[in-house]
């Protein structure tokens, strides 16, 4: 065991502070990251204030961020795939069973033993795991991706989590050349779906709640956007929509958007806000319409997709702070002022 620097919160209600965490060996199949950014994903901000108490309640101290770009420093005895000094980059998983029929698929984020990056029962250490507001982390090979040496990296740690959220289901509906796609929500999520919609060829159409981020979403790769609180904008675009992704954070009218979809059309939502929201049948039934969901993706489509970038050079746009201001960033990012992912400088941890 050593010792790695880290920022945590307390309990629901208090700030991330700096602290002391502890951090395994690495074992045979592990890999000991030095992490140089790590990004700030909405869920970061659910979880430390136990917004998700229904479905996964936090325990305190909790290190969130599962966005984590580094250098490789150590690997065990067994590690085939890196060696010191390399990139690597780890999202939302950090073990699972290997076994299940989901796993051996490579679907791992539907694995019934799966332990996710923080806030999930540690069995090597008894406790928690630890997420990316740290210097340092160690995971098992098998969950740790190569990162593309020609793009940036504090751009490239989003990826992890808002890339591949956002790349999985539109690859999963079938999103290419000659489809028109509505991404729902301008956030980390949206403005990564954006571009990956245009660069997989789709007719793309942004819906923000914030006008001023309307030229920024034309820059992004989107062909038109709609001011979402404008109806008629929005009615405008019914009955038209192959598929929408639905990134939003907070609760707000799937309904409208569920109407915009043409025949068998289906809306995915990505986001995953803290209440339920209420559906109306007759929007789904008039038009044979589908509603779903999609968690994450699974190891080798993390891969693909970050390959995918490195051939498009597609990262996120970012918003690079050091740690120091991750409280801040939080509050910002509740008011949807963030253009339009904050990554955190981890050397800004060695000051601590
Ligand atoms: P984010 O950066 O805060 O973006 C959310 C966006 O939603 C905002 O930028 C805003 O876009 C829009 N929005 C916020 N409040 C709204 C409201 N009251 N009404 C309508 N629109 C509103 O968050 P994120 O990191 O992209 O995450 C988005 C959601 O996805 C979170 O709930 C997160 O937990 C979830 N998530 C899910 C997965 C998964 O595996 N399914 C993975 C990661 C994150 P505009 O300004 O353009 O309106
Ligand atoms: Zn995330």
């Amino acid at each position: 065991m050593y010792k790695a620097k880290a920022y945590s919160a307390a309990s629901a209600t208090s700030p991330l502070a700096s602290s002391t965490i502890a951090r395994r060996d690495p074992t045979e199949t592990d890999v000991q990251i030095e992490i140089l950014f790590c990004g700030i994903c909405h869920s970061d901000l659910h979880q430390v204030r136990n917004e998700w108490s229904g479905v996964m309640p936090t325990v305190y101290p909790c290190v969130p961020g599962h966005e984590i770009v580094g250098r490789v420093a150590k690997v065990g005895a067994s590690v085939t795939k890196f060696k010191p000094g390399d990139l690597a980059a780890v999202g939302c998983m950090v073990d699972s069973d290997h076994t299940c029929p989901e796993c051996q698929a490579g679907l791992e984020q539907f694995c019934p033993n799966l332990t996710l990056t923080y806030n999930f029962p540690d069995k090597h250490l008894g406790c928690v795991t630890y997420g990316g507001y740290s210097d340092s982390v160690v995971v098992d090979e098998r969950f740790v991706l190569r990162v593309p040496s020609n793009l940036d990296l504090a751009g490239t740690a989003p990826l992890l989590c808002a890339g591949i959220t956002t790349y999985s289901p539109m690859r999963h509906w079938g999103v290419t050349k000659g489809k028109k796609v509505g991404i729902v929500g301008l956030g980390g999520l949206g403005h990564m779906g954006v571009k990956f919609a245009h660069a997989l060829g789709a007719h793309v159409v942004a819906f923000t709640t914030s006008p001023g981020k309307k030229e920024d979403a034309l820059r992004l790769g989107a062909d038109e956007v709609v001011i979402s609180r404008n109806a008629d904008e929005m009615a405008k675009h019914a009955g038209s929509f192959d598929f929408i992704l639905d990134a939003v954070s907070a609760s707000h009218d799937i309904n409208a958007y569920i109407n915009l979809l043409r025949r068998d059309g289906n809306i995915t939502l990505v986001g995953a806000p803290e209440k339920p929201m209420p559906l109306a049948a007759f929007g789904l039934i008039m038009g044979r319409r589908s509603l779903s969901g999609s968690p994450i993706g699974g190891i080798p489509e993390t891969q693909e997709m970050l390959d995918f970038c490195g051939r498009h050079n597609i990262t996120s746009d970012v918003e690079v702070i050091p740690i120091q201001k991750v409280n801040e960033a939080y509050e910002r990012l509740l008011k949807s002022d963030v253009k339009y992912r904050f990554s955190i400088d981890m050397a800004s941890l060695k000051s601590e």
